[in-house]
């Protein structure tokens, strides 16, 4: 097991030391999941929140003035359609965290696990709510659920997203409980954020049990309170990820979009550094323009470009790990 020490040197790894990192990660990876990529499509589902984040442009204080939009339930599962038809097995349904989101998705989960002939994961990542509500979701038929801490720092949670930690550490503990699998994911570069904060984030997915992980370097996005912090460094992202997929091998770990925004090229270097997962937007045009994640000019994934940067890094698009009879174990090429 790495020291904190070598934890912190690794975290700082540049050149040659860095690329060492990278080929254990990607050792490490491959011994355990082989060369599948496990592919996403993406939906999202509404740009409304009640959350405050001072990181995102998605903040209840925005709402008024942001351009929002609640899709309807015949249009989710028409897209959750197209990505069937581009042989997806995982559709992961986002959205901003408000409790209008649970009628809709209580009527389009069993219709997407319809269109599938239950051959489907469902993966959801829709915030914070109360243990009786992920019951629900998951007799609805709902696989699995997103839910980052984003940082194990409880200051600088409850200063950045005004909400405590331990209660997004109550709510992935519910998930688990209830039977989700369940991811985390963590921040990297936020302002006030030390080292050894990140390191408390490694060891944190660790603790937790957690089934996925993901790393974005920290993005300023116009209209926040953080519009003018210093963009996060993808080197450090990416060193992360190394760590987390030493660390625990089995983990899926994606290669976030975040990691293009910040520096071109940089969600094949995800790959590169041991990352095997990546999420393919579905939404309209006119959606990805009001889903402002990072600010209106955000990196959009699309499926050729996951097809490229799988086909570079010498792997294969796969299907979800957590079904027992995947759709498809090799991804419509
Ligand atoms: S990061 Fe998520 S929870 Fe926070 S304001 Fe944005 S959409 Fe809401």
């Amino acid at each position: 097991m790495l020291s904190r020490d070598e934890m912190r040197r690794l975290l700082l790894a540049r050149g040659p030391e860095q690329e060492q990192l990278f080929a254990e990660s990607r050792r490490a990876r491959n011994e355990h999941f082989g060369a599948a990529v496990v592919l996403r499509g993406v939906i999202e589902l509404t740009n409304v929140c009640r959350v405050n984040c001072d990181y995102c442009p998605m903040r209840r204080d925005n709402v008024r003035e942001n351009d929002t939009y609640f899709l309807a339930a015949d249009k989710i599962v028409e897209l959750a359609g197209l990505i069937r038809d581009n042989g997806i097995d995982v559709i992961l349904l986002q959205g901003g965290e408000t409790p209008a989101l649970m009628p809709l998705l209580e009527e389009v989960i069993p219709r997407i696990r319809a269109l599938y002939d239950d051959r489907v994961e469902i993966l959801l990542n829709v915030g914070n709510l109360k243990r009786a509500q992920y019951e629900r979701l998951k007799a609805a038929g709902a696989t699995s659920y997103i839910l980052k801490h984003e940082t194990s720092d409880p200051a600088l949670h409850l200063s950045l997203r005004h909400e405590t930690l331990e209660s997004r550490l109550r709510c992935m503990r519910d998930l688990q409980e209830v039977g989700f699998k369940v991811g985390t994911g963590l921040i990297s570069s936020l302002p006030g954020q030390s080292l050894d904060s990140i390191i408390d984030d490694i060891e944190l997915a660790g603790e937790l049990g957690v089934d996925m992980c993901s790393v974005s370097p920290f993005i300023p996005a116009p209209n926040t309170p953080m519009s003018i912090a210093p963009i996060g460094d993808n080197e450090l992202a990416l060193n992360v990820i190394a760590l987390l997929r030493l660390r625990y091998p089995q983990l899926l770990i994606p290669s976030v979009s975040a990691l293009e925004r910040v520096g071109s090229g940089g969600q094949s270097r995800g790959l590169d550094a041991g990352a095997n997962v990546m999420t393919v937007n579905f939404s309209s045009a006119a959606d990805q323009k009001r889903y402002l994640i990072y600010g209106k000019d955000r990196f959009v994934v699309t499926l050729d470009h996951v097809r490229g940067l799988v086909r570079s890094s010498g792997l294969e698009l796969g299907g979800s790990r957590f079904i027992e009879q995947p759709l498809t174990s090799g991804v419509a090429a």
